[in-house]
């Protein structure tokens, strides 16, 4: 079976093209800078078993129709092309950011699911509507391929009430919809499920906390696999300390912000998504540049770094209480996977509750899922490689198959 995964922003398409008999890579790439005087496309294709650019080229995309046919000539070129025509192709998954309550699962496109994706735009303003331009120029190219929507959301709908709920007037829920949803889920449920087979363990009988540090971070409290809490709330500012995002604080913040510095919605809104967190507080918002600035002996970057892990680990305190048992904790995203300093720092003084890095293990530059705890300690610390792409493509072949069952 042949899927193409499709993550469609604003002014970007990212896509790769898996052969899931193998669950290979055949082609992979980004068209960027969408309806900008100078758009870009590289594109990679498998050749003799690895993946190279074979397609580098800067010009106009007018828009993702445009775009998308650059990629459709690509995938199909004669002389790297990975396969024949586009009715090769048996499905397409497309990422969506937000489902809202209404998706709990991956769904089969159609004019019913793309309403219900259009309904949750309030929530998603800056996602879903380029999200649904991906999946409308996908259905017009890829016409005879199943189109599925796969939500960043749906891993989090299994929250309890008491977990997604604010303590704010509850008729805001009921008519707005204002409540913690989470993001990230898809690169959540793909971890957990890799932990698990790691572990080989059915995911019913594990608890675990996956911990996803990209640009972006968020945790997860998993209970025999179903999320049961998570740090993102009803948008991706609420939680953890991330590259540009405060992340957790005060509500009144941007009261006393505005009374105080006379700032408009507008600039409160970028001070605390775009010039906040690690960027804030030390004007580095690059993991790599923060740990080397702090090796330096920077004093900034390591209050940065401070302020960072002790959130994470403030978080894993709050999520073994939730979930009582811990078997796990899963470190995950390009921080996660790589930054040791990082993991060394969230998890110290926590052997109390089972929790042990092993030093060496921890600091071992290495590729793939791999065990940092000290062997013998009750909770696993794991190290698992994010796949989102790879999530997407697996849900989406799933959909089919139970389609043609
Ligand atoms: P995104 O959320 O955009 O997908 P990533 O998951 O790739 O981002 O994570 C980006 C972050 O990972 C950056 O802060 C980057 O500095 C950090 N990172 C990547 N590689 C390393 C590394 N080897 N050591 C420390 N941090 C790293």
């Amino acid at each position: 079976m042949k899927v193409l995964v499709i993550n469609s922003g604003s002014s970007s398409i990212k896509y790769r093209l898996f052969d899931m008999d193998h669950e290979t890579v055949l082609a992979s790439g980004l068209a960027e800078r969408i309806g900008e005087a100078q758009g870009a496309l590289t594109h990679r294709a498998r050749t003799e078993g690895s993946l190279e650019v074979v397609h580098q080229g800067r010009e106009l995309i007018a828009d993702h129709r445009r775009g998308l046919a650059m990629i459709v000539a690509c995938l199909v070129h004669e002389d790297y092309g990975v396969i024949a025509h586009t009715s090769e192709l048996d499905a397409v998954g497309h990422r969506v950011v937000h489902g809202g309550e209404m998706f709990k699962a991956p769904a089969v496109i159609n004019d019913e699911v793309i309403q219900a994706i259009q309904a949750n735009v309030a929530l998603a303003p800056l996602h879903n509507p380029p999200n649904l331009t991906g999946i409308e120029v996908a259905r017009s190219i890829f016409a005879e391929a199943v189109q599925v929507a796969v939500f960043d959301t749906a891993f989090h709908q299994s929250l309890p009430q008491k977990a997604f709920l604010y303590a704010i007037p509850y008729s805001l829920y009921e008519t707005e919809g204002v409540r913690r949803y989470g993001f990230h889920g898809t690169s959540h449920a793909y971890v957990v499920e890799e932990a698990c087979r790691y572990l080989s363990r059915a995911p019913e009988t594990v608890n675990l906390i996956s911990i996803h540090l990209g640009n972006g971070a968020s945790m997860a409290a998993v209970q025999g696999g179903r999320c049961v809490d998570t740090t993102m709330g009803m948008t991706p500012l609420e939680g953890l300390v991330m590259g540009t995002r405060c992340g957790d604080v005060d509500p009144a913040l941007p009261f006393f912000l505005a009374d105080h510095l006379h700032l408009s919605l507008r600039e409160i809104d970028t001070l605390l998504n775009q010039q906040s967190g690690l960027k804030g507080l030390c004007g580095m918002n690059d993991m790599r540049e923060v740990m080397t600035q702090r090796r330096c002996g920077d004093e900034r970057a390591d209050m940065a770094m401070q302020v960072y892990c002790y959130r994470i680990k403030k978080y894993i305190g709050a999520y073994y209480a939730v979930l009582g048992r811990l078997d796990a904790l899963v470190f995950t995203g390009g921080i996660g996977e790589n930054a040791a300093d990082v993991r060394e720092l969230s998890c110290s003084g926590l052997h109390a509750i089972g929790i042990e890095l092993d030093k060496d293990e921890n600091a071992r530059p290495a590729e793939g899922i791999r065990d940092i705890g000290v062997a013998g300690t009750r909770v696993r610390v794991l190290v698992v490689p994010t796949n989102e792409e790879l999530r997407i493509a697996r849900e989406t072949a799933r959909v089919v198959q139970a389609l043609e069952r």
